[in-house]
């Protein structure tokens, strides 16, 4: 039902990606998906077919399908704190964060709230899309500001009609989401705070480009659903064996692999279960971060390298 709703919507538009017409050279060439998508864009396209975007997702797609997504591709700031999207809100786009990290957030009729799931380098948002979803059913907001690559949900959409490797390489990352969230909920009710503490530090610390985290108190407790002061004592633990350092909001990774020897085997499995479905690994010390080289938008539309 939704799939047909979504055929007749698509009847008759136009799209930066349709496999009906040639790929246009860059995101002008739709200026009313362009115009639409200015407040949240920042003028950078991708453009470049030989460098590395810094999204893993992007850069571990056969290149065929990345090449189908290229020209709708630009970069984007996103700020702490911003909301990306709403619970039971059209998706309007469809983020690769590069350093930045999303939190999927739930919450809860008496105002409680708790964070299901992270998207950083390793992913993108607006998963249900790729299942032929509209909305959203959780609300995600920015935990860790940095840049990300951003696509029209309409451009996305119809490139996933267009290459059937991108659509079975979204639906993989759909199974690779899931077994994270299962294995996840299981790490949640049996192993203890400070083993989690640490394990989420480590998929934190896989997601930001250096040492330092920005989390506050508060939000590490929504983390991992415990209260304040459970997260306190794990923190202080942690930093008392010289693993972390701790203040006001910011948490520095002293000692990566003590980090890893505090964490339950969730983080090691993680790991293990993601590398196997999705065939690369997240792990910061396997895939270092570095700059992805963007072409810039020159005021005419053509592009140069930055
Ligand atoms: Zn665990």
């Amino acid at each position: 039902m939704l799939l047909d709703a979504h055929a007749a919507s698509m009847r008759g538009r136009r799209y930066l990606i349709d496999c009906r017409r040639p790929l246009p050279r860059n995101p002008l060439d739709s200026p009313a998906i362009y115009e639409a998508g200015k407040a949240l864009f920042s003028v950078t396209s991708l453009q470049s077919a030989t460098h590395a975007t810094g999204n893993l997702f992007l850069d571990n797609l056969p290149e065929n399908a990345l090449n189908v997504l290229r020209p709708a591709l630009v970069h984007v700031s996103l700020k702490h704190g911003q909301l990306i999207y709403e619970r039971n809100a059209r998706v309007e786009s469809v983020l690769f964060p590069l350093g930045a990290i999303l939190s999927i957030v739930l919450d809860m009729s008496d105002g409680a709230t708790a964070e299901v799931g992270i998207i950083g380098r390793e992913g993108m948002s607006g998963l249900g899309v790729a299942l032929g979803l509209s909305t959203n059913k959780q609300r995600a907001l920015v935990q860790v500001p940095d840049g990300a690559y951003a696509i029209p949900v309409e451009d996305f959409r119809a490139a996933l009609e267009c290459e059937p490797e991108l659509k079975s390489f979204a639906l993989r990352y759909g199974q690779a989401v899931l077994t994270s969230t299962s294995l996840l909920s299981a790490c949640n009710s049996l192993h203890p705070i400070n083993e989690r503490c640490a394990r989420w530090l480590l998929m934190a610390h896989d997601r930001v480009a250096d040492d330092l985290l920005l989390l506050t108190q508060d939000f590490l407790s929504q983390m991992l659903g415990v209260r304040r002061g459970g997260v306190t004592l794990a923190a202080s633990a942690l930093q008392e064996a010289g693993f972390i350092s701790y203040s006001r909001g910011h948490i520095n990774i002293r000692n990566r692999a003590g980090l890893e020897s505090a964490s339950c085997e969730c983080y090691g499995s993680l790991e293990c279960d993601w590398e196997s479905i999705m065939g690369y690994s997240m792990r910061k010390d396997a895939v270092p971060f570095k700059a992805p080289e963007l072409g810039a938008l020159r005021p005419d539309g053509s592009s140069e390298q930055s």
